[in-house]
């Protein structure tokens, strides 16, 4: 389940060892790194590569060992409660030995109602999916976060916008040292500290005319004119299907034992729905072959 770094990876190794993985993409196919620009941080690529171009290469990689990719189909609910284990995908039943969850994670909301409202008419989730419209050109934009994405996006988006606000509920950055170092001394970023968005404007104009904002230290509101507000403020991992059925921590992330076990045996997990601490690509792709030759083995075992 999973076409995400550690889908693919599981599907590769799994290809590979002859077990004739089907491969579910879900509604995102490559996952969230097809959203992001270049990749500066995945070994192999010493001048980066496209997030999008690499989840295709890691894709026909996968394909060249027979792994078959299943475009669009999304698992509704599952009984892994006997073997064979049962997925319903698309509404149609479908049955395997063995299952690998690399469902990834969705961008986090910010909970608030004008958000919602105004989805896809300025607020968006993806800087480099939306940046580039025309509605953004030369207009102030704000991004909310404090993280790697927002400070990526914030970079990404003052090719386009006029300015660049980073609204961060905290007084510094959560982002490494080398993205924060790299936002704050860009002139057209401009942050803003100790403050969260409490309403999005103009849900009368069902359009983004501005953000009204709260400093959480003063308590005092103000409100900022631009025409688009880029959410980036972390993922919460795709595991709802799985509730009651895998065990899984507060936030959902689903936890794992013997390395990529879960409490079903067959059944394994890599990747963004079960990392909270690491959240990488490339640590994504590590559990994807992790999990990869604990199903095999699992495998091996079952038919011994
Ligand atoms: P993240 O590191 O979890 O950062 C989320 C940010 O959003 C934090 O600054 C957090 O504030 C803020 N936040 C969370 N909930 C909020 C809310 N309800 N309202 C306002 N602000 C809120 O998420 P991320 O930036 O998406 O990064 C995820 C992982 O991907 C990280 O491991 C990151 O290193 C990696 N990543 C790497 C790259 C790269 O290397 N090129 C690019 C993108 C992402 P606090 O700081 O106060 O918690």
């Amino acid at each position: 389940m999973g076409t995400g770094c550690a889908g693919l990876t599981a599907a590769l190794y799994t290809a590979r060892a002859n077990l004739n993985p089907l491969v579910l993409t879900g509604t995102m196919p490559g996952g969230l790194l097809t959203t992001t620009s270049v990749v500066e941080n995945f070994p192999g690529f010493p001048e980066g590569i496209d997030g999008f171009e690499l989840m295709t290469r890691m894709q026909k990689q996968a394909e060249r060992f027979g792994a078959r990719i299943s475009h669009g189909s999304t698992v509704d609910s599952v009984d892994l409660s006997k073997r064979p284990l049962t997925l319903m995908v698309d509404g149609e039943p479908l049955e395997t030995e063995a299952l690998i969850v690399a469902s990834g994670a969705s961008h986090r909301h910010l909970g608030i109602e004008s958000e919602t409202l105004l989805e896809r008419k300025g607020v968006t989730y993806c800087a480099t999916c939306d940046g580039p419209f025309p509605m953004f050109r030369n207009r102030p934009l704000v991004v909310v976060g404090g993280g790697d994405s927002a400070c990526e996006e914030a970079s990404f988006l003052t090719r386009f916008g006029s300015v660049v606000y980073l609204i961060h509920r905290r007084d510094s950055l959560r982002a490494s040292r080398i993205m924060a170092e790299r936002t704050l001394s860009n002139p057209k970023i401009k942050p803003i500290w100790d403050s969260v968005v409490t309403e999005i404007m103009d849900t009368k104009l069902d359009k983004v005319t501005g953000v009204r904002v709260k400093n959480v230290k003063t308590g005092g509101e103000t409100t900022l004119d631009c025409a688009g507000v880029f959410v980036a403020i972390g993922h919460v991992p795709n595991t709802t299907v799985f509730r009651g059925v895998l065990e899984m921590d507060e936030n959902g992330f689903l936890l794992t034992k013997h390395g990529t076990e879960t409490n079903v045996p067959g059944v394994f997990v890599a990747g963004d729905c079960s990392d909270h601490v690491y959240r990488q690509a490339i640590t994504a792709a590590g559990t994807g072959c992790a999990a990869a030759i604990d199903a095999e083995r699992y495998l091996a075992k079952l038919n011994s």
